[in-house]
C-alpha cells in the first residue's frame, strides 16, 4: 500500500472544526503528507419569496463575506500549521468544488466531518455524503460527538 502524499481538510468553521483538523494533521504527520484546507463559500442566489425573483449580486457584501471567511480559514490554518499556499477558500457547491479541487491538485485523502445523521437528513444528503459518493479518492469522516 503507498501512503498518502496530500490531504486535503474541508472545513465549514463549526465548532468541531479544530477537532477534525488536529486529526487531518496527525495523519499528514504519520503519512509525511502536504495538508492542505478548504472552505467553500456557497453561492446560493437570494430569492425573493413574494414573487420568486432573483435578486441581485451584491459585489459589496460578498466581497466583504469573503473577506471574512478568508480571514477566518487563516486562523484555522495557522493552528494546524498550514502555509497560506496551501489555504484555498472556494465559492460554489461544498461538496462539487471540494470534489473538484482534490482531483486538480492529485489529493488522495480528503478529511471531512461527520454528524452521523439518521432518517430524513440521511435520505437528502450531507456534505460529508456527498463527498464520499462522488470523490474518486479516500474519504475519511470524522464522527462529530453530539452534545
Ligand atoms: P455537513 O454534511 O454539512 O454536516 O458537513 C460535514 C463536513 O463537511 C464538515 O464537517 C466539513 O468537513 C465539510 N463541509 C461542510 N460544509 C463545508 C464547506 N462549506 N466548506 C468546506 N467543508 C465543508
Amino acid at each position: 500500500m503507498t501512503s498518502y502524499q496530500h490531504i486535503l481538510l474541508a472545513v465549514d468553521f463549526s465548532e468541531q472544526c479544530l477537532e477534525i483538523g488536529f486529526r487531518a494533521k496527525d495523519l499528514s504527520e504519520r503519512y509525511h503528507a502536504k495538508l492542505s484546507i478548504v472552505h467553500v463559500a456557497d453561492n446560493l442566489p437570494i430569492i425573493d419569496g413574494m414573487d420568486g425573483q432573483i435578486m441581485p449580486f451584491d459585489f459589496d457584501l460578498n466581497n466583504e463575506l469573503m473577506q471574512l471567511a478568508k480571514q477566518h480559514l487563516a486562523k484555522v490554518a495557522a493552528k494546524l500549521d498550514i502555509a497560506e499556499e496551501n489555504q484555498w477558500l472556494v465559492i460554489g457547491s461544498p461538496k462539487l468544488e471540494i470534489v473538484n479541487l482534490a482531483e486538480a491538485n492529485n489529493v488522495d485523502l480528503i478529511v471531512v466531518g461527520s454528524h452521523g445523521r439518521h432518517g430524513l437528513a440521511l435520505l437528502l444528503g450531507s456534505t460529508a455524503n456527498g463527498i464520499l459518493h462522488h470523490a474518486q479518492c479516500d474519504v475519511m469522516a470524522v464522527r462529530i460527538k453530539e452534545n
